[in-house]
């Protein structure tokens, strides 16, 4: 049997690097990331935001990226990101893909259990590993520094754990989504407490816009899995730019298509490089 999600983070972390997690859109964005994977030899986790899932339809998307991944030269896994939709997160789970992150943030603690817990015994039914978040981890249209008091405390990550069942584990530790208006202020006390209280993989959000020190900081002290969607996103339209650039208004698409390939691919080698410490 193939490993899975889960045994290939532990591993990561015990050969010093963390497994980039893309956010990717579209066919072009998969196979960039697969293929930077490839050249590099490490796994690639294809991130799926539920905005991407609706919109192409759960069967479509997985169906779409199943030949990329099945002939992919290294594991590739489809990844479902931050869903809160406990339907949706079933449909992913019944459509193909290979991991789940449920995140029950937003309930209150004894019902993000509740909820986690579910789509823990529904996934593992049929062999998935399944992500669960806690704490905040605040987005771009929110304040950035998150208050230290805000972050979960070392008993309160173990509980989750124990009580939800999840197989890799989203803690906030100061981290957002999008775009970092200052400086992160980043919890690296409680990093390291979760790194060796909990043996489950942990998973570091909003991964764009933090310095390759901090990313290197991160993975020595045992981040397993680190979320890259913002980038990739800015990568998209800068490979359109420069296509625009270079070509005026020629009209091309498989040329832009390309061009945005060479932009991600780029994008997702500098992060798998900077990942390994
Ligand atoms: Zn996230």
């Amino acid at each position: 049997m193939e490993k899975n999600l889960q045994t290939v983070l532990i591993e990561a972390k015990k050969d010093h690097f963390a497994v980039p997690a893309f956010n990717i859109v579209d066919y072009t964005s998969a196979a960039a990331v697969i293929s930077a994977g490839e050249d590099e030899k490490t796994p690639i986790i294809m991130q799926t935001s539920t905005g991407t899932v609706k919109w192409y339809g759960a069967k479509h998307l997985a169906g779409m990226v199943a030949e990329l991944k099945n002939s992919a030269k290294v594991p590739v896994f489809l990844h479902l990101d931050h869903c809160t939709e406990m339907d949706l997160a079933k449909e992913c789970v019944d459509s193909g893909w290979d991991s789940i992150m449920f995140d029950g943030s937003k309930f209150p603690y004894e019902e993000n259990v509740a909820k986690t817990r579910e789509i823990v015994d529904y996934a593992h039914k049929k062999g998935l590993t399944v992500e669960g978040e806690l704490g905040t981890i605040v987005g771009v249209e929110e304040e950035i520094q998150v208050d230290k008091a805000k972050l979960p405390s070392i008993d309160e990550c173990i509980d989750f754990v124990e009580a939800t069942g999840v197989d890799i584990f989203a803690p906030a530790i100061g981290t957002a989504h999008g775009l970092y208006s200052g400086e992160p202020k980043i919890d690296f006390d409680l990093v390291k407490e979760v790194s060796e209280k909990i043996k489950q993989p942990f998973v570091v959000h909003g991964g764009t816009g933090l310095d390759e020190s901090t990313f290197k900081e991160l993975v020595q002290l045992g981040a397993s899995k680190i979320n890259i969607s913002t980038a990739l996103k800015y990568a998209y339209y800068e490979g359109l730019d420069d296509y625009t650039k270079e070509n005026g208004d020629k009209i091309a698409p498989v040329e832009t298509e390309k061009a945005k390939y060479n932009a991600i691919k780029k994008m997702a080698l500098y992060h798998i490089e900077t990942f390994r410490v």
